[in-house]
């Protein structure tokens, strides 16, 4: 069976060229999924991951990661970090540093410094445009907000929900209206001695309250990898595959035996048993143990990218829509 790097179909396939050029050299995979990632997070247009990804609420941008080795069960993951450029390298230091397999906000920041993880400024001209502008959008609302006219006065926003005069959790639910971002980073590697690690990095549902975590940080709802059985990866609204452990249910169909494509079919179609899922776009990456890839959605149209060792570039696989 061939080592291969699976993605979901926005990563740029030199994302995927620099893990395919470390998994030719016999790199682990583990090694290989944290290139990818990292590539991806230093993409500067995509808005939905590392640098450039969009803010919560009030402007901050905060990211989540882990990864899974599927050899071992171990698993490192960091929630809300704020001002690290790599948070897949802080989470697989967590894994493989820490007695602890998750740690969050301040403490990842801490961590974070204390490795010397690279320390930035994530937020761009163009995702400081795209905050603002439905920040104004969702202003309509509330006339205070209309105070807010660039990025300098951004700092009032904390005066206006303090005074009462802007409500943080109606301005939340409001904003989360416009489902910008989206395109949370998978990726799947199996390596030339058959490990499977799976790592998923994004900065979340854009205009999210703070301190919100979605699914990417949460093992077994949003990425789960085991030698034996395969492993999964999801993106769309992480409160839907935490209520439903979506991707350690996917990997543990495989391990019973289900063909992928059922276990693809029956998890994804079995959280409509949530009502809020109906109609919620959810995407699932899977791979199982004879190598076999394979994408579900609950919409048309979302593709995947997988490129085995022998492949001189990527194929782009339209992912199956599941009703
Ligand atoms: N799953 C991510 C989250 O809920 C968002 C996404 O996939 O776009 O944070």
């Amino acid at each position: 069976m061939s080592a291969l790097i699976l993605v979901n179909g926005e990563v740029r396939d030199d994302c995927i060229a620099a893990g395919m050029q470390a998994l030719r050299k016999g790199a682990p995979a583990l090694d290989v999924a944290e290139i990818v990632a990292r590539a991806v997070e230093s993409d500067v247009k995509d808005h939905s991951v590392g640098f450039s990804g969009l803010p919560n609420i009030m402007g901050e941008v905060e990211l989540d990661a882990s990864i899974m080795d599927g050899a071992t069960l171990a698993t490192g993951a960091v929630s809300a970090l704020k001002g690290y450029l790599h948070p897949i390298s802080v989470a697989r230091q967590v894994m493989e540093r820490l007695p602890h397999v998750l740690l969050t906000d301040a403490g990842a920041a801490r961590f974070a410094a204390e490795i010397g993880a690279e320390a930035g400024d994530l937020l761009d001209d163009e995702s400081k445009a795209i905050y603002l502008k439905r920040l104004q959008a969702v202003g309509k609302e509330w006339a205070a907000l209309r105070e807010i006219r660039d990025w300098s006065e951004i700092a009032n926003l904390e005066s206006l929900i303090s005074s009462g005069k802007v409500p943080l959790i109606d301005l939340v639910t409001r904003a989360m209206r416009y489902h910008e971002g989206g395109d949370t980073m998978n990726v799947i590697v199996r390596d030339a001695s058959g490990h499977i690690v799976s790592a998923v990095t994004t900065s979340g549902v854009a205009w999210k309250y703070p301190g919100r975590v979605g699914d990417s940080p949460n093992i077994g709802a949003g990425n789960y990898a085991d030698d034996r059985y395969g492993a999964a990866v999801a993106t769309g609204m992480g409160e839907l595959t935490i209520r439903h452990a979506t991707c350690v249910r996917a990997v543990i169909a495989m391990g019973y035996d289900r063909r992928i494509g059922e276990a693809g079919h029956e998890t994804l179609r079995d959280m409509s048993r949530i009502a809020e899922a109906r109609g919620a776009w959810i995407r699932m990456l899977l791979l199982d143990r004879n190598g076999t890839v394979g994408g579900y959605c609950t919409h048309n149209g979302s593709t995947l990218k997988v490129q085995r060792i022998d492949e001189s570039a990527p194929q782009v696989i339209i992912c199956e829509h599941v009703i």
